[in-house]
């Protein structure tokens, strides 16, 4: 008999069993892959963004759908308190461009390799190649978990249990949303799954644009004639839409409306730190100072990237070869308008295999935050990803893995110490 089983070795699970563990509890740590954190070995590009060093305030504000079901989870585990415990078990951590903190080797497997090191240390039974199939329920408590492995069906009993399965995205890591079943035959209810932190399907996507970087541009997004969110940073075309950072961070919004069956338009702004006035001004410039045969592609030439500029000027209709003496007022301030405002029409986005995290999961009335205590079976917890929980990038999301996982591990202990 353990005192506590955790269901799922991702950087939640680890974190819940080193602390149940050093709570003094006998734990088992599960996990169905060959080895643990598949995933969190692939984080950051290989480099881990593990946490953010925003304030509580701050980081509460990049969080979805309801922030304040974090707020006891991060204060028990803050972001300083994790750069702490990470530096304590052997890695050293960088803050890049003054928040994301990543560790000073650059190596994801570092901070996994870490994790795992410390739960052995701290008493923590791993077992691998162990997929939980069913959690085993009598009287509104989990007697024993049931899990397939290569020798067969076992069974293993416990006093309390924590499921941290992750979610959808980047199934071929392991989280294959097992945890949701697991959740919903205990009586709990799960939102509705969708992808996020994602890449954007656009209508017409024009392959000479495939692989084209923007830096210093703002997307903004509209839906039913209203701008809903934009950011400004750097994306990327790619041959089915657009990708990148500030892709990323509009997703959510945009998975949200079109899932709602609303028409998603999407402004370019390639010229942020210009207003109207001064974009115009600065046209008019480059024009005054190139000859006056030159060229629409040349004058173009001046003001976007090489790749872009046949498929700008095929949009709005520009002549590639009229002569800048030539063009009317209406043309310019389209070029104009363009630049500001460069229209796409979103119409679909890259699914789990391809996303960062998963929106929806089980839902947050139905888990004390206090605890991570499920308020339909007394003996179960959630942490991690399978919790109606997400948030930007920057290190946010395994700040949550990392927090709600202390706080599973920490609250199962006790309850199970309660039980003895
Ligand atoms: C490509 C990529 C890059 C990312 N980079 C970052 C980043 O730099 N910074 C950041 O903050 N976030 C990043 N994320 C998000 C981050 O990885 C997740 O938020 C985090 O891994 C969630 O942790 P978790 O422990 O809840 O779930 P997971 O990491 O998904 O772990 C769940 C574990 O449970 C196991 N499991 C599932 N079902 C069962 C079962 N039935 N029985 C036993 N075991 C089971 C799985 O095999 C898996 O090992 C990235 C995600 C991706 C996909």
């Amino acid at each position: 008999m353990y005192d506590v089983i955790i269901i799922g070795a991702g950087p939640a699970g680890l974190l819940a069993a080193i602390t149940a563990a050093k709570n003094n509890s006998k734990v088992l740590l599960i996990e169905k892959m060959e080895k643990p954190a598949r995933k969190l070995r692939i984080t950051g590009k290989g480099r881990c963004n593990i946490t953010n060093t925003k304030t509580i305030d701050e980081f509460l504000k990049k969080v979805y759908p309801d922030k304040r079901f974090l707020k006891p989870a991060l204060k028990n585990l803050t972001n300083a308190r994790l750069i702490e415990f990470i530096n304590d078990i052997g890695i050293p951590t960088v803050a890049e461009r003054g928040d994301r903190v990543f560790p000073a080797s650059q190596k994801a497997w570092d901070v996994a390799n870490a994790l795992v090191n410390e739960a052995e240390r701290s008493g923590v039974e791993i077992v691998c190649h162990t997929k939980v199939e069913q959690l085993f329920t009598e009287n509104e408590h989990i007697k024993a978990v049931v899990c397939e492995t290569k020798q067969g069906i076992r069974i293993f009993k416990a006093k309390a249990v924590v499921i941290a399965t992750g979610g959808l995205s980047y199934p071929a890591t392991g989280s294959t949303g097992d945890g949701y079943k697991l959740a919903e035959d205990a009586g709990h209810t799960i939102t509705s799954l969708r992808p996020s932190l994602t890449a954007i399907e656009i209508d017409k996507p024009d392959n000479r644009l495939d692989k084209l970087e923007l830096k210093n541009v703002e997307l903004s997004v509209w839906v039913d004639g209203n701008c809903v969110n934009k950011e400004f940073g750097e994306m990327e075309f790619t041959s089915f839409g657009i990708d990148g950072a500030i892709v990323l961070r509009i997703s959510r919004t945009i998975v949200d409306a079109l899932i709602g069956g609303k028409k998603v338009k999407l402004m370019l702004d390639l010229k942020p730190a210009l207003s109207v006035e001064q974009l115009s001004n600065r046209i008019e410039r480059e024009i005054r100072q190139l000859p006056p045969t030159s060229t629409s592609t040349i004058l173009l030439s001046k003001l976007l990237p090489k790749q872009f500029i046949v498929t700008f000027a095929e949009r709005l209709s520009i002549q590639a070869n009229k002569a800048i003496n030539k063009l009317t007022g209406g043309e310019i301030k389209k070029i104009i308008t363009g630049l500001k405002s460069y229209p796409m029409l979103a119409c679909g986005y890259r699914p789990f295999t391809e996303a960062i995290i998963t929106a929806g999961g089980v839902a947050l009335n139905e888990i004390n935050p206090k605890t991570m205590q499920s308020k339909i079976i007394e003996n179960l917890y959630f942490a991690g990803e399978i919790i109606d929980l997400d948030a930007d990038t920057g290190g946010y999301n395994l700040q949550i893995a990392f927090s709600t996982g202390y706080l599973a591990g920490l609250s199962a202990a006790k309850y199970s110490k309660a039980q003895s």
